[in-house]
């Protein structure tokens, strides 16, 4: 693995921005804490856990770049972050974690500011109109989707300024208004017009195309999540009969590349924008034994409970809240044979695995991801068996294969 792996990064405004607490400590040292964290925390509940899977070159991996906008003292367009716990916009050109050509976008986008006498939305006084800038980019595919988020509606000369910067940045193929003049810290406001190209991006996956609209989720590190995933499917074990869940399924894309090897794919999602790319993206890739159902994944799992339906597999990726009781015991009461765990993070992770531990499953392994080098945040994909099973379950992964 990673030759950069002894090197460290430094960035001049890591100190202030808060996105990335570990920069300026070498890499190997980095992986080496998120695996002791992974260890410590799994300790007496999984037997094995492999050596974490870390990234070749560390570096520009956020294909899902944000910037919010502000004046500085002197009245000059800056973008960049928030300071940690506030709305003072700490300026920011250039970011070792980001797409580089997201930076660059930024960068024309200020300068046009200036030309077209567009100001930054001001949240206080309601004045000035462009509030963030939020950038997704398919790392496959090389599409790019803008959204230029705005704190009024009226947005004048908004052809000529989208015409500006797409000539300028021929690569983007996408850019979206969206109206947030809500006092609020999400980023996206609820009403959206695409005003050049599609209005969403399409990237690859494990060899599958998948379209994300703005408000979906989607991994941020493209390389990472193709080996996270790989895991995930490897650890599912599938031999082309099995019924599985992909719970809080997002887009679909684990249910999707797992669907080849399976008999029958159901996915579960909440967000309704992310839900609907799901069912999309299964007609994208032909899979026609995948169906995707908007809702909450506790509710649903409870129903398929209720009314005794058969499960092989069930893979779950909740978010960082993990999942919950609901979810888990029903999955408890369904019995599939295996549950492979994809967690963001491994403190509700080790919580949750004490439940499905108590109840009927052991943990065979677990594999440690990192996805978002230079950050404390560590993915863990893990593997457990149904106790009565558990001695069926013997394999040896080499990572570096998969
Ligand atoms: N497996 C997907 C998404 C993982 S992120 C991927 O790898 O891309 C977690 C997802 O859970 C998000 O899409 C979020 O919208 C969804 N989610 C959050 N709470 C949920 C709930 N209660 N029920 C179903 N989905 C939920």
């Amino acid at each position: 693995m990673a030759q950069n792996v002894q090197k460290s990064y430094t960035c001049p405004v890591s100190k202030v921005c808060g996105g990335c607490q570990w920069m300026g400590e070498s890499y190997a040292l980095q992986l080496e804490k998120k695996q002791r964290r992974v260890e410590e925390l799994l300790k007496g509940v999984c037997p094995v856990i492999r050596p974490i899977v870390g990234m070749e070159n560390p570096c520009h991996y956020r294909n899902k770049v944000h910037a919010a906008f502000a004046e500085d003292e002197r009245g000059r367009i800056i973008s960049g972050v928030y300071a940690p716990g506030t709305h003072r916009v700490i300026p920011v050109e250039k970011c070792l974690l980001e797409d580089e050509r997201a930076d660059e976008v930024i960068g024309v986008i200020r300068k046009l500011m200036d030309k077209f006498r567009i100001r930054p939305y001001d949240e206080d006084s309601g004045r000035g109109l462009l509030r963030h800038v939020l950038i997704r980019v398919g790392k496959r595919t090389g599409q790019m989707l803008v959204v230029l988020v705005i704190g009024n509606s009226h947005f004048p000369a908004r052809s000529a300024f989208v015409q500006q910067l797409v000539k300028e940045c021929p690569f983007i193929t996408s850019v979206v208004v969206n109206l947030n003049g809500f006092k609020t810290s999400m980023v996206l406001g609820p009403s959206s017009r695409t005003v050049y190209g599609k209005g969403f991006i399409e990237d690859e996956l494990c060899g599958k195309r998948f379209a994300i609209s703005p408000q979906s989720f989607y991994q941020i590190n493209h390389s990472q999540t193709e080996k996270l995933y790989s895991l995930a499917v490897h650890y599912a074990q599938l031999t082309g009969r099995e019924r599985l869940l992909d719970a809080y399924c997002g887009i679909g894309t684990i249910g999707l590349v797992a669907a080849d090897r399976a008999g029958e794919v159901i996915g579960v999602e909440l967000n309704k924008d992310a839900a609907e790319d799901a069912v999309r993206n299964a007609r994208r890739n032909h899979a026609d034994n995948a169906r995707f159902y908007q809702g909450d994944a506790g509710h649903f799992i409870r129903g398929m409970a209720a009314r005794k339906e058969h499960l092989d597999v069930v893979m779950m990726d909740p978010p960082r809240a993990g999942s919950d009781e609901k979810f888990l015991k029903s999955v408890c009461m369904l019995k599939p044979e295996r549950v492979v765990y994809v967690s963001c993070m491994p403190e509700t992770l080790a919580r949750d695995l004490r439940y499905l531990t108590k109840n009927g499953y052991r943990a065979v392994e677990a594999t440690p991801v990192d996805m978002f080098p230079h950050t404390h945040h560590v993915e863990t994909v893990i593997l457990l068996s149904r106790k009565d099973v558990y001695e069926r379950i013997k394999f040896d992964v080499n990572v570096e294969d998969l």
